[in-house]
């Protein structure tokens, strides 16, 4: 089983990539972010009280989004693995991830970050914006603190997993399909 965590700020394209690699490695892909729109977009008690702190650009409280996690992935375990876009985003959150998949005889196989400058990530947000209909998208602010929040609460995972020699970074910059490559050789390494 090859457990993927794809790592990076906010409009590094983790999203993006994980839509190609799920389908060339076979993986069940998680998106803390998108299930927390799903629940949203369906008026959902979870939705109501993420959408509070995803508005803002600030991280859901971890208790909240740990117990989402773990069950979305005890409901598919049958799966040839996992990609994880989003998640873990906190210590506690790759703790939680760390005891989820030892429950289960597994590992997170590699944690693997696109490295993206700022101003691109923000050049990037800004244009997504004008279609993704995201509040979290709308303005530089909301932007710079999503952004903030992920150079104080985040970036720090770098470290959780380089000590277990897990962490991988790629150029996150260039085309998809360039980018896409470089992912893929890492997956294919582990
Ligand atoms: P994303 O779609 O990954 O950009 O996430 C959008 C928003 O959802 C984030 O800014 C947070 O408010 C929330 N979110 C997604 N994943 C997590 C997480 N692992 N921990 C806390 N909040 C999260």
């Amino acid at each position: 089983m090859k457990n993927i965590v794809l790592f990076g700020p906010p409009g590094a394209g983790k999203g993006t990539q994980a839509e190609f690699l799920k389908t060339k490695f076979n993986l069940f892909h998680i998106s803390t972010g998108d299930v927390f729109r799903f629940n949203i977009k369906n008026s959902t008690p979870l939705g109501l009280l993420a959408k509070s702190f995803m508005d803002k650009g600030d991280l859901v409280p971890d208790e909240v989004t740990i117990n989402m996690l773990n069950e979305v992935v005890r409901n598919n375990l049958d799966s040839n693995g996992f990609i994880f876009d989003g998640f873990p985003r906190t210590n506690n959150q790759a703790e939680a991830l760390d005891k989820l998949m030892a429950e289960n005889d597994s590992t997170i196989s590699a944690m693997i970050a696109l490295e993206v400058d700022d101003e691109v990530l923000i050049s990037r947000l800004l244009e997504r914006g004008k279609t993704s209909g995201r509040v979290d998208d709308s303005t530089k602010d909301i932007i710079q603190n999503r952004i903030s929040e992920y150079y104080k609460k985040t970036a720090i995972l770098k470290n959780f997993y380089t000590k277990k020699n897990r962490y991988f970074g790629v150029n996150g910059e260039g085309s998809v399909k360039v980018i896409t490559d470089r992912l893929s050789s890492v997956i294919e390494s582990l």
